[in-house]
């Protein structure tokens, strides 16, 4: 037996006891003549104690053991004299008898400590030696304990999880696929999913009426933070739903979630705003409604003054920073710069300041009296000690982005970004359709099997870019955790579909074929959704970056460090797979 506890495992109340323990050693320290060694465990870490006087051998043996050793110890469980409270263990020692050790190790490339001195390169490089911090560990810990509330709330709703086929064909949902060469089909190549969008749909025509997966999908995307070329998703489907249907069965699973995960009660609906709303008030899909700054709009009150950077802008608009009027001069040219950079793009930053006696002090006041100061305050609802902050800009949509970034900056710089404060909401009536300049076409803002608001149907010709979809998305302190839609089940309004978006009758058959096919068969109405899981975690685990809920993930090049790929093929490879390589020279 290699051991009777594990090592986070024993009590006061286990004195006495005779234990056999195994695990790593995460370090020796030699005082006097005994020696004290820290044993870990996935479970915990407890204090095994060496006397020379007792039984020298065994404490020569215990001062060679390096870190990362892998031994089996047995002894008696003793109370400690000095007790520390900062371990679970913390009360008692092992009195070691034997000492085995069945693993050596090579001093590892970094500290294997909760803060460590290893680099981040260095640590995907050893990723295995990494997991073994505690605090890497327990984020898988908290991804596990979700996806199994997830499965548990997911059952208890009747849903059923089907695997779907990961050697798939290109589904077109915005982002480049990932391919695989077929060797029994020369020529021919498979796409990893996206998403198993059209296979959910399918087993909705299928009649499982409730489905879902925890679910592998790949976009060969540029990479960010909160995204990985692969990446989980929570993907559910149902059918003779609605919208309504759709939003409060993941509310209810989101609620789920928070009270079972972290112990948080989310009281009452969550908040509904319209995307027309989210743009116009935070220039983004995901806002962050953890603090308020919303945005307001000043060309009635700021026009006309002869001030030409306001004057000649289509968009003219600011928020308003609650006792930040104290900024510095120089605090404001960091602002500036800060919204001036090439990726926000702004031309300048005008600002106010309220005075103590009530005035406002502006860095545009030669345009501007008083009295037209007074009502831009009064718009913004501002009082004294606050500072408000205006972009101007010549497109509307531009202007309210760079605004947005502004508000985020700002909300960072003041401290209102609390990890621990959670502000859900759903963002609803997303545009169905998005105009793509770059292809000079529309293209499907969610995905082309998304359908429109019944009351917007009539307008799918004659006003394309306005009408609404029956989507929706979850968001999170500025995160989309989720998104779903209500889908067409109708093969005539998803021809007409295809065809708005650009599709020949032959290429959407070509490419959906199957799918229309199976619509002439009885397809319910159905909609669904899905939920980004490691988006989900690094939330709940309050992780800057979803790299660190997955435990082998791919660095900002879209490589594994560790096994170093994607490589090269060898040449028999190739042939195999009746393929030539000539590389396009860049
Ligand atoms: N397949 C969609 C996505 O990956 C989610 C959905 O519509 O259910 O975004």
């Amino acid at each position: 037996m290699f051991r009777t506890n594990t090592c986070g495992e024993l009590r006061l109340s286990d004195a006495g006891k005779e234990v056999t323990l195994s695990g790593w050693v995460q370090r020796t320290r030699k005082m006097g003549g005994m020696t004290f060694v820290d044993l870990r465990d996935r479970y915990g870490m407890t204090q095994l104690v060496f006397n020379e006087e007792k039984d020298q051998e065994l404490c020569d043996l215990a001062n060679k053991l390096g870190r990362e050793f892998v031994i089996q110890i047995t002894g008696k469980v003793n109370e400690r004299f000095s007790k520390n409270d900062h371990m679970a263990t913390g009360d008692v020692e092992i009195i070691v008898e034997t000492l085995n050790v069945l693993n050596t190790s090579e001093v590892p490339p970094f500290t294997i400590e909760d803060k460590t001195d290893g680099g981040e390169d260095i640590r995907m490089k050893y990723r295995y030696l990494d997991l073994r911090r505690n605090n890497v560990r327990s984020n898988l810990e908290l991804r596990h304990q979700m996806t199994m509330e997830i499965r548990r709330y997911l059952d208890e709703m009747h849903f059923l999880e089907v695997e779907t086929p990961v050697l798939i064909g290109s589904t077109p949902e915005g982002a480049r696929d990932f391919v695989v060469p077929s060797r029994m089909n020369p020529g021919q190549f498979y796409a990893l999913p996206q998403s198993p969008q059209i296979f959910k749909q399918l087993l909705m025509v299928s009649g499982f009426d409730r489905y879902f997966q925890i679910v592998k999908c790949f976009r060969d995307e540029d990479l960010r933070a909160d995204r990985q070329p692969e990446f989980t998703q929570i993907d559910c489907e149902m059918s003779f739903v609605d919208q309504e249907d759709v939003i409060s069965l993941f509310e209810g699973m989101a609620k789920h979630l928070f009270k079972k995960i972290m112990n948080v009660d989310l009281k009452g609906d969550f908040i509904r705003m319209t995307w027309q709303d989210a743009m116009k008030y935070y220039g983004s899909d995901k806002p962050d409604l953890r603090f308020d700054m919303k945005f307001v709009e000043l060309m009635d009150v700021l026009k006309g003054s002869g001030f030409a950077v306001v004057d000649d802008a289509a968009y003219v608009g600011g928020i308003c920073a609650q006792g930040a009027a104290s900024y510095t001069r120089k605090q404001l040219d960091k602002l500036t710069d800060y919204v001036k950079r090439p990726q926000i793009g702004a031309k300048g930053l005008i600002y106010a300041r309220i005075q103590p006696d009530g005035s406002v002090k502006s860095s545009v006041d030669k345009f501007y009296s008083q009295e037209t100061l007074l009502q831009m305050k009064e718009a913004f609802q501002a009082e004294v000690g606050d500072l408000i902050l205006i972009l101007t800009g010549d497109d509307a949509m531009k202007t309210r982005r760079q605004l947005c970034e502004l508000r985020l900056e700002m909300a960072r710089e003041l401290g209102l970004c609390d990890k621990k404060n959670f502000a859900c909401l759903w963002v609803v009536d997303f545009p169905l359709f998005e105009w793509s300049e770059e292809d000079k076409r529309f293209m499907a803002m969610h995905h082309p099997f998304t359908s429109p608001k019944p009351e917007d149907i009539p307008l799918l010709d004659s006003d394309t870019g306005a009408v609404r979809a029956n989507a929706y998305d979850m968001v999170i302190n500025g995160v989309e955790v989720g998104g779903g839609s209500i889908r067409i089940h109708d093969s005539e309004l998803q021809n007409k579909m295809f065809e708005l978006l650009g599709f020949t009758p032959e290429r959407a058959k070509e490419q959906f074929g199957f799918l229309m096919d199976a619509f002439k068969y009885g397809a319910p109405p159905h909609g669904g959704l899905a939920y980004g899981l490691d988006r989900w975690v690094s939330l709940f685990a309050g992780l800057d970056s979803i790299r660190d809920c997955i435990a082998f993930p791919k660095n900002n090049s879209g490589r594994d460090v560790m096994i170093d790929a994607p490589s090269s093929l060898d040449e028999s490879q190739l042939e195999e797979l009746n393929l030539q390589l000539t590389l396009k020279e860049k």
